[in-house]
């Protein structure tokens, strides 16, 4: 069968390898020069089924709102919101309760799990570099923060998952560079958490779908998805991004059409006008982070490994020689994102609270992307109402963590073959009823 992934971020590029290991022809279509070059180029970078929650979390309404209010908080509503920023607003605040936030969170995990298995099988199978990192601490400032998130710990460690409480005095031993001048109160340490360079793996496993076979076409835009006929008839535009030094592909004529035996949407934030082709509306809206990636200036001032501030929800990861800050939310405004602001501004205060004077300021790499997020953070996989098109989309702030779970479990369906995790919840029929 002849398979078209549209999108080559690390969903589509993890799903184009599952498809093909499963013995389809495979062909990767991105408007840009290369893999990884939107959402997945510079995340996080933490992967670590402990920290997939939801962000429709009981307590997540009242977080946000602090941080709205703040002057230096990361959370920034934008003036100007569409109808469809406040409807997914209202959908938040109902996923946020108890019950249904505690069927969220198991939903998210069981695929994050299946994700962790599933990237060691995919790092085997392609013999990939493996360059992640072991180790993450969740820093609590207050009190009443750390002891809110202790009380979820008889559930994670039921879960299986190992976290560890950590005194500000333990918090200095695995993290020796933590300032003195900012107030902790505890932390929880996550020593089986991962952190890994999400552009990087994705470049790689690129490389090694060239060698399996399979095509990637780049600087090629769907522009249409014609369904009138038997099989699903793609629509392809011609764009005109800068070359890439590292894209394996030069400047090749784009064909007009590509006809497929199927198609997968792996599309990220961008995917409304391909949906609606398919009378689908699912109702995620693209949600703003940034990171800004900088080199070490002192070493005895850097993190060893990734820290994450709980006030903000930001996060500081080693990232070899760099260091990376991530995090932020905003909803709204201009669809093109400027990488100044309050949210990158609130970044460099984290960095300064934890980390001041390790990074070189000199040269920031600075970077923003677009999450597609449901409002009850869960994914959708999967069956569409076309028998040959399918969906691998909404992976949220977790798609790092998800991509190769939910592109092995999408093969699975493509080829008509049960996924061996259960997928309630997380299909676009779950989402109907
Ligand atoms: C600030 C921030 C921090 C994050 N931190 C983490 C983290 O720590 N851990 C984690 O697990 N996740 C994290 N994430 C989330 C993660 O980065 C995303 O979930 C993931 O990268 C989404 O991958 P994707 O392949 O779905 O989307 P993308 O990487 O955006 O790929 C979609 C691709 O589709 C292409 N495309 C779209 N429409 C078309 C079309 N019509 N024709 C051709 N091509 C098209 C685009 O060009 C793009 O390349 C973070 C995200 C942000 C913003």
């Amino acid at each position: 069968m002849h398979v078209v992934v549209i999108g080559a971020g690390v969903v589509g590029v993890c799903t184009a390898h599952w498809l093909r290991a499963a013995g389809h022809e495979v062909t990767v279509i991105d408007r840009r020069a290369n893999v990884a070059q939107e959402t997945s180029f510079a995340p996080a970078a933490l992967a670590a089924p402990a920290l997939a929650v939801p962000w429709s979390a009981p307590h997540m309404p009242r977080r946000w709102l602090r941080q709205w209010l703040r002057p230096h908080g990361p959370v920034l509503l934008r003036p100007g919101l569409t109808p469809a920023n406040w409807r997914w607003l209202l959908r938040w605040l109902g996923e946020s309760r108890a019950r249904q936030f505690a069927l969220n969170q198991d939903r998210l995990r069981r695929l994050a799990v299946y994700g962790q298995d599933s990237k060691l099988a995919l790092i085997a199978a392609r013999n990939l570099p493996v360059t992640d990192r072991p180790g993450c601490l969740r820093l609590f400032r207050s009190e009443r923060e750390l002891a809110a998130a202790q009380a979820a710990l008889p559930a994670l460690a039921e879960a299986g998952f190992l976290v560890e409480e950590a005194a500000p005095a333990r918090c200095r031993e695995l993290e020796p560079a933590l300032s003195d001048e900012t107030a902790l109160a505890g932390g929880l340490s996550l020593p089986d958490a991962r952190t890994g360079n999400c552009a990087y793996f994705t470049r790689q496993l690129k490389y090694a779908l060239v060698a399996a076979g399979v095509d990637f076409i780049f600087r090629a835009e769907v522009s249409t998805l014609d369904l009138s006929g038997g099989r699903p008839r793609l629509k392809l535009r011609a764009t005109h991004e800068p070359d890439d030094p590292d894209a394996t592909q030069g400047p090749t004529a784009v064909p007009a059409t590509l006809d497929a035996d199927a198609v997968v949407l792996c599309t990220g934030a961008d995917s409304a006008g391909l949906l609606r082709r398919l009378g689908c509306q699912p109702g995620f809206v693209p949600i703003r982070g940034y990171s800004i990636t900088l080199g070490i200036r002192r070493h005895e001032r850097a993190p060893l490994a990734a820290v994450i501030d709980e006030a903000t929800g930001v996060s500081i990861t080693r990232m070899g020689n760099r260091i990376r800050v991530a995090g932020g939310v905003e909803l709204g405004g201009p669809r093109e994102p400027s990488a100044s602001g309050p949210v990158p501004e609130a970044l460099w205060h984290v960095l300064r609270d934890w980390f001041g004077g390790a990074a070189d300021t000199a040269c920031p790499q600075m970077w923003v992307g677009e999450r597609a997020l449901l409002p009850q953070g869960t994914p959708l996989l999967g069956a569409t109402p076309h028998p040959a098109v399918f969906v691998n989309l909404a992976h949220g702030s977790h798609g790092w963590t998800l991509a190769a779970g939910a592109g092995r479990a999408v093969a699975d369906v493509v080829g008509g073959v049960a996924p061996q995790i259960d997928l309630d919840g997380l299909t676009l029929a779950s989402l109907r009823r």
